[in-house]
């Protein structure tokens, strides 16, 4: 006889070796849970042609969102910034969350709200368009990157891509339309063997991963850029918040690539990614291992979520 762990063992590799479109499971879209495979949307949409579209990327532990209303609130601020009007309220998404969490018997996994302009209207006219809004969950990100990369660190490349300005895409929305960016670097970096890349922004200084905020260690001091041209993520926030704490000396501040030479230890966060340690961004080398300050944030930020309350 199989037991419960068996079977969702089972269902677990069934699904990884199944693109994403063909799972099997529950996909909550404009206020109903409906099955994985029926939550299509037409190819004639403006969130496919004009990236005109929001998400969020949350994380469960033990059964519960880590900063499920930040990222609620996030989400909302994002569709406001772009102009587009979710037609649910704060309250409804953060039940659906849950309820979709307990439909797909998940307690560990990664939570994706989705809000896109529809197919109403085409063209870049907003005044017709229809709002979608979908949230589906999955649970084989245990880690973002593989694990023995995340143990060992990541290899960064300086990415030819830029951040660009505020006035030229809105940096405090997670919209889909940037992503193009994101999705250029690491494609960039990925094909020259690497990780992940490193993004500067339009005026040459440090911004951030690809889909991460980064932070430099020496002795007690730690750097991070300040986001005034990119997302100031949650888990950056978390992690400012936990090593100022411990006693840390945080400043937030422009840095120029050739200063990044000038750290011990350097780290991506993310909610995906988490804390990751890096190993070398081009030529520059920093530390890893058991013995750093970003293997205890990564024991500390572990901890940290599990018990959060
Ligand atoms: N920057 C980018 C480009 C991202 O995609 C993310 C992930 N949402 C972050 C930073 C980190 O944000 P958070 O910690 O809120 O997940």
């Amino acid at each position: 006889c199989i037991t419960d762990s068996q079977l969702s063992l089972k269902k677990f590799i069934k699904n990884m070796l199944k693109s994403f479109e063909n799972r099997d499971g529950w996909i909550w879209m404009n206020g109903k849970i409906i099955p994985w495979q029926d939550a299509n949307s037409h190819v004639i949409s403006q969130g496919l042609h004009y990236a005109s579209a929001v998400f969020e990327g949350e994380r469960a532990y033990n059964g519960k969102i880590f900063k499920s209303e930040e990222h609620t609130k996030r989400f909302f601020k994002s569709a406001e910034i772009i102009g587009m009007e979710i037609p649910f309220t704060h309250d409804q998404i953060n039940k659906a969350k849950y309820e979709l969490i307990n439909k797909m018997n998940y307690k560990n996994c990664y939570v994706r709200p989705l809000a896109w302009r529809g197919g109403d209207q085409m063209g870049l006219s907003t005044g017709k368009s229809n709002i979608n809004v979908a949230i589906a969950v999955w649970d084989d990100w245990a880690t973002y990157f593989k694990i023995e990369d995340q143990k060992a660190g990541l290899r960064l490349i300086t990415s030819p891509w830029k951040r660009p300005a505020p006035d030229t895409a809105p940096y405090e929305a997670k919209a889909s339309g940037p992503y193009i960016i994101c999705t250029l670097s690491k494609e960039f970096a990925e094909k020259k063997g690497y990780h992940d890349a490193l993004m500067l922004d339009y005026r040459g200084y440090v911004a951030e991963g690809t889909g991460a905020n980064i932070f430099f260690i020496k002795d007690n001091n730690i750097h991070t850029p300040i986001p005034d041209c990119f997302l100031n993520g949650i888990t950056r926030q978390t992690v400012i918040e936990m090593a100022t704490n411990q006693g840390f000396k945080i400043t937030e501040k422009h840095l120029m690539p050739d200063e990044i030479g000038n750290y011990d230890e350097a780290f991506l966060t993310g909610t995906a990614a988490e804390i990751t340690p890096i190993k070398s961004i081009d030529d520059f080398k920093y530390n890893t291992g058991d013995n750093t300050t970003t293997f205890k944030f990564m024991n500390d930020f572990s901890d940290m979520v599990k018990n959060a309350s």
